[in-house]
């Protein structure tokens, strides 16, 4: 097994002047940061994390060699964020994929960036969000669909940059001749559903650059409410780590960001599908979840009742009490 076609695509959408994503087309490495902050700090984010993996020729060393990098990553966003107060507070995503010799792929993930699989006609999601409506699903307090629309979506749970330690999840899949995978920020997980994403890779297989071209076109035209980025690698029948590929990663990366515009990248009114706002991304520990959301209104319900229930009991306790006190005060 080797790499096969691979390409990359990234667009700041139609809402945001900036584009605060960064990725890495380097193969055996692909990788997604979605950085977050006020002026242009979430820029600054994401490209300090995607600079170690740029540094360096990565080929091998599994999940430890992921974690190592993407630790030296959160090293260089918080030294910076601490330093420079024009930086403080901002943060990153990062999701990496690593193609190993064996075949194996390798995996290094943090935020809410995706990382998807296409085998045969199915696409899973292979990361676990860490974000708040992800683990409130997770907990069993909110459906997929809830999540979906949840107006606390881009609410993180962890963060490159926010803290000097990082606690990164690695993990290794095997790959399979004819696997896509997608590596790709919110701005398209959000604005395009599961089986849409399905339906354009599923279509757009035998050419990754048209795939990655209509994925941001699909996230334009559902509002481009965020920059959209999206890395695409395929696994290849044959010897050898990869196939040809004529184009340098500095090339790649060149025609990933040229913005094409055409008709079909207008925005249609009927095309425009109106989600719920959403607040800006930030970052709130898992732990500290329960204190950051608003109590759901059956609770509050619950609250009240009991304390009413409360009132009621001291009020006939009392009442009890002075019909006691006037029977004793009568029999004597
Ligand atoms: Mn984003």
């Amino acid at each position: 097994m080797k790499i096969g076609a691979v390409a990359a695509k990234t667009d700041p959408g139609r809402k945001r002047r900036g584009n605060e994503d960064a990725f890495v087309c380097r193969p055996p490495l692909f990788a997604i940061a979605d950085g977050m902050g006020g002026a242009q700090a979430g820029e600054v984010a994401s490209a300090l994390a995607v600079e170690p993996l740029n540094e360096t020729r990565v080929d091998g060393g599994g999940e430890r060699r992921l974690a190592e990098l993407i630790q030296e990553a959160n090293r260089r966003v918080h030294d910076r964020a601490s330093t420079d107060a024009a930086t403080s507070g901002m943060g990153t995503t990062i999701t990496v994929a690593l193609v190993e010799p064996d075949g194996h792929i390798a995996f290094g993930h943090v935020g809410d960036s995706r990382a998807y699989r296409l085998r045969g006609d199915v696409l899973e999601q292979v990361t676990n969000d860490h974000s708040l409506v992800a683990e409130l699903v997770r907990r069993g307090e909110l459906s997929p669909a809830e999540a979906e629309v949840h107006p606390q979506r881009s609410v993180i749970t962890r963060a490159l940059g926010t803290d000097p330690d990082i606690d990164v999840d690695t993990f290794t899949v095997d790959a399979q001749a004819g696997d896509i995978y997608l590596i790709c920020s919110d701005g398209l997980s959000d604005m395009v559903d599961h089986g849409t994403l399905e339906s354009i890779l599923r279509d757009n297989r035998s050419n990754l650059d048209d795939a990655a071209k209509a994925l941001v076109q699909a996230a334009n035209r559902a509002g481009g409410e965020d920059n959209i980025t999206a890395v695409l690698f395929e696994i290849a029948e044959g010897e050898g780590s990869q196939e040809p590929d004529e184009r340098t990663a500095e090339q790649i990366t060149m025609e990933a960001q040229s913005v094409h515009v055409d008709d079909e990248d207008t925005l249609h009114p009927e095309d425009n599908v109106q989600l719920p706002p959403r607040e800006d991304t930030m970052v709130v520990p898992a732990s500290e979840i329960a204190a950051a959301m608003p109590p759901p209104e059956g609770e509050e319900y619950e609250a009240g009742a009991a304390h009413k229930a409360l009132a009621l009991l001291v009020i006939l306790a009392l009442l009890a009490l002075i019909v006691v006190l006037i029977w004793w005060g009568l029999a004597r």
